[in-house]
This record gives structure tokens, sequence and C-alpha cells, in this order.
């Protein structure tokens, strides 16, 4: 029998995730999901068939998963509410919540429930999202497993084993698309500069970022060697990547990169 899972919340990353589990065959009868507010149930009861819920400690009552898919700010008063009934029932907990440490949560919840922390992307609203996840000692394999099914209908799913891991995920896949989007609009600019159309220049290079990475997914070669394989000698690509070496791109990924898993660990 398919495992009943309950949202909190009905926002853009519940439903991304519900939308994946349906795509991928989850019933839309083991699914619920939980707003105070009727504007996020309505779309989601119309759009997935799934129950809706406006009392979160109902919502809870019969199930195996419960995805914690509110905002950080209220996250304290929702953990305190479905605190007696976590711990009657001891579902599995997952929180997809950026900056709130699985110590922090468990304790909110009365402790020593099974609980996994996720970080998300937005590409998971699209289907292509790419996640870290990081269980506490209380979850079992079984629900290990669980939870990689679960979140895999929206994306990749890496597992670390060090909670402190998650603030390094946030630099590479949790911030991750802005890095891409900024390359976006420099080459966009400079497409234009060089007397493409603005949007001709755009389209370009999301395919071409697109492309790229479809190539660096199903290639046995690395980047490194892919990227050397379009660099000839003396030809276009290798003048252009000479400049982006020269101009320090790769130290600025470096130090970028630092600097935001920085600021995830001053936030948690
Ligand atoms: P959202 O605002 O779209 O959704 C939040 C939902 O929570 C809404 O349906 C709201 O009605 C509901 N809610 C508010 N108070 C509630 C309560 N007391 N009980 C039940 N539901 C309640 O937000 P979102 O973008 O889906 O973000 C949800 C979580 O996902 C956040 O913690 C965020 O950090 C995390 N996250 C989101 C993204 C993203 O791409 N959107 C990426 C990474 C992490």
């Amino acid at each position: 029998m398919a495992s009943r899972v309950t949202f909190i919340g009905a926002g853009n990353m519940a439903s991304a995730i519900i939308g994946g589990m349906i795509d991928d065959g989850h019933p839309a009868t083991a699914i619920t999901a939980t707003s105070p507010s009727d504007a996020f149930l309505a779309p989601v009861h119309e759009r997935f068939g799934i129950h809706t819920d406006t009392d979160n400690v109902a919502a809870v009552r019969d199930a195996d998963v419960v995805v914690l898919a509110v905002k950080p700010q209220v996250m304290r008063e929702v953990c305190e509410d479905l605190r007696d009934s976590l711990q009657r029932q001891r579902p599995l907990v997952i929180s997809v919540a950026a900056g709130l440490s699985a110590e922090t949560l468990d304790a909110w919840l009365g402790g020593s429930l099974p609980l996994i922390r996720c970080m998300p992307n937005t590409p998971s609203l699209v289907g292509a999202g790419a996640a870290g996840l990081y269980a506490n000692a209380n979850v079992s394999d079984a629900q290990r497993r669980l939870a990689t099914e679960l979140l895999e209908a929206v994306g990749l799913v890496e597992w670390v084993d060090d909670e402190a891991l998650l603030d390094a995920v946030t630099a590479v896949s949790g911030s991750g698309p802005a890095y891409f989007f900024l390359m976006f609009e420099a080459m966009e600019e400079a497409g234009v500069k060089l007397g493409l159309p603005a949007e001709t220049a755009r389209r370009l290079a999301i395919q071409t970022a697109l492309g790229a990475a479809r190539m660096a997914q199903t290639s046995d070669q690395t980047p490194g060697q892919l990227k050397r394989n379009v660099m000839s000698p003396g030809g276009t690509t290798e003048r252009a990547i000479e400049h982006l070496e020269q101009a320090g791109l790769r130290q600025a990924m470096l130090d970028a990169m630092d600097a935001c898993a920085s600021r995830a660990r001053e936030m948690a």
C-alpha cells in the first residue's frame, strides 16, 4: 500500500513535490496538504485531487510521512502544535525549510523523532531540482529509501552524512540556479553588444546551458575533458576560456561559494 503523506503547507514547494509524486504514480488519495488559507488549498485540490485540510493536527493523524513545507518563520508554532500527535504516532518527518537545523526542529517536536532535513532548490518547481538530504539517527533505512523515492519525484537526491554539509549543498545547488541566471544575463548582454536581438541571445544562451548540462550528465568524460574537446588550439573557444580564466572567474566562483556556505552557517 502507498505511504500516506501529509504536507503541512500547500505552497510552491509542497505543490512541486505533490505534482512529481502524482506523475510518479503515487495515489492522490494517499496525499493530504494543509494550509490555514483556502486560497492555497483549492488549487492543489483541483489540480491533483488530493485531500486538503485546514487542521494540521487532524491531517497528520494517519500519516506515515509528514512533510513540513511552511516558511521558516511559522515553523516553530507549526511544530509545537503538532508535537503531541507526532510523538504519539512517530511518522517520518521531512523538513524542506531553509536554515532550520534538525536539532532545532526535533526539539520543537518534542525530541527523538525520525527526522530528515532536505535542502531543495527552485528548479524542483519544474521537476529538475537537486536536493541534499540529511537524516538524524532515528531514521531507519526503509525511511531513507522512502524519502529518496518521494523527493526523486522532483529531481536529483544526494545524501550527506554530516548535517554541516548541507551548507555546502546550499552553496552548490541551493543557491546555484542564481549563478547560472547571472551567466545567462551576461551572455545575453554580450550577445546584444555583438548585434543579436536580446531574445535571440537569451534563447541561445539558455539552450546552450541545457545542452551542456545534458552532455555533462550523459557523457563518460569529466566537464574538464568536455571543455577541452571544444577548445581547438588557436580557436574561438580557447580565446574565450583564456579570457575567463585570466579574469579570475574560477577564483570568483570559489570565493562566492565559500561566502554562501558561511552565510548559511550564520543563519542556522
Ligand atoms: P509558500 O509561501 O509558497 O508556501 C507556504 C505554505 O504554508 C502556504 O500554503 C501557506 O498557506 C502555508 N502555511 C502558512 N502557515 C501555515 C500553518 N500554520 N499551517 C499550515 N500551513 C501553513 O512557500 P514555499 O516557497 O513553498 O516554501 C516552503 C518552504 O520550502 C520554506 O521553508 C522554504 O524555506 C523552503 N524552500 C522553498 C524553495 C522554493 O523554491 N520555493 C526552495 C528551497 C526551500
